[in-house]
């Protein structure tokens, strides 16, 4: 069943990179799991999937220990980060998606391992409280890079919610274009009911969750 969705996913991603013009190669399929037990994770890799999503720092703590053996498996962390578990993720995860601050990410530097990270990038102003806002992008992306351990590489960004992806469109466009103006390569962006959308708009990272693996277990 999971090798059905994976295929049917697959499917979607390259349709939607073909009517783009663009390359499978290029977009990069993050698997999010957060609320699903570590199994779900070992299956998938099993699978042949290689990035994996998690919005809390705290549950994935907990799984992270059973997760051995997953040589090249590459952790995403996808949801807001508080400063006093930075140590703790830095070690767990191999991509922060979500600095939003200068002060996330001299905690994140100051843990001391080479971190690839993100700037989460709220475009509306009401409809999410962390990231932040492209006024404030130069001068984040001038601390982030300041930092020797760190290594950014892209923006992240979740637009406000709609199930129609063309309603979302315009957030896909803005993103992508401040991270051409930032000189970033990567994009994250889409999710399972508009990743065609976003690849279409430049994603390079699509996050997807419910196509995957169905409804997220109500914890
Ligand atoms: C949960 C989540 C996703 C995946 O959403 P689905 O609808 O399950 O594909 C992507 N990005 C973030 C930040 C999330 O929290």
């Amino acid at each position: 069943m999971l090798r059905d969705r994976i295929e049917q996913v697959e499917d979607r991603i390259q349709r939607a990179a073909q009517r783009a013009g663009r390359q499978r190669e290029d977009i990069t399929l993050i698997a999010v799991t957060k609320k699903f037990p570590p199994e779900i994770i070992r299956e998938a890799y099993d699978q042949g999937l290689r990035h994996f999503g998690e919005n809390y720092v705290q549950e994935f703590e907990a799984k992270h220990p059973t997760l051995t053996g997953l040589a090249d498996a590459k952790f995403h962390l996808i949801g807001h980060l508080q400063s006093n578990k930075t140590r703790i993720a830095a070690g767990i995860f191999h991509v922060i998606e979500t600095v939003d601050s200068e002060k996330l990410a001299r905690r994140l530097n100051e843990a001391g391992s080479s971190l690839e990270v993100m700037i989460e990038v709220k475009l509306s102003p009401e409809d999410s409280k962390s990231g932040v806002g492209p006024q404030e992008l130069a001068a984040l992306a001038a601390a982030i890079r300041a930092c020797a351990n760190l290594k950014l590489t892209g923006l992240m960004t979740m637009p406000p919610w709609s199930d129609d992806p063309e309603q979302t469109r315009p957030y896909f466009r803005r993103l992508a274009a401040l991270a051409r103006e930032h000189g970033l390569a990567r994009i994250s962006m889409g999710m399972s009911h508009d990743f065609e959308v976003a690849i279409d708009e430049g994603a390079t990272h699509i996050r997807v969750g419910q196509a995957l693996f169905g409804p997220r277990p109500k914890l």
